[in-house]
């Protein structure tokens, strides 16, 4: 039996929880939490654990970078791959708000989308 302390970014109360695992990896029991959500949360982040990214990224043709994010979380262990494919991306003003500028991002099936628009 192992024991993790995470803290939950759910929401602002920000609490600690203890996630007790047995020996095969499997979450036992979670405590501290004061809702459900956090509940969730600690069972996602000790097997699964995800992340959204968000970075800027240039366009061709405005002189303001894109700020542009992951339609969902990615897993946590492809963040630097999405960065890194990030840094190659080449857009091309206009592009509005919602729009993909990058689909199923490093294999995850999870596009990449603009946060607002540029003309
Ligand atoms: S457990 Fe609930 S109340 Fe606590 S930080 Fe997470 S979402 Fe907020």
């Amino acid at each position: 039996m192992t024991e993790r302390v995470i803290t939950c970014i759910n929401c602002p109360m920000g609490c600690r929880m203890t996630v007790s695992l047995n020996d095969a990896g499997e979450v036992v029991s979670v405590t501290g939490n004061t809702c459900k959500r956090g509940e969730k949360y600690a069972h996602q982040e000790v097997t699964a654990p995800v992340r959204m990214v968000t970075a800027v990224v240039p366009v061709a043709g405005s002189v303001c970078p894109l700020s542009v994010k992951t339609r969902e979380p990615i897993p946590k262990g492809k963040i630097f791959d999405c960065m890194a494919a990030l840094r190659e991306l080449k857009l091309n003003a206009p592009i509005r708000a919602g729009e993909t500028v990058l689909p199923d991002v490093c294999g995850t099936g999870i596009d990449v989308i603009a946060t607002r628009s540029v003309g």
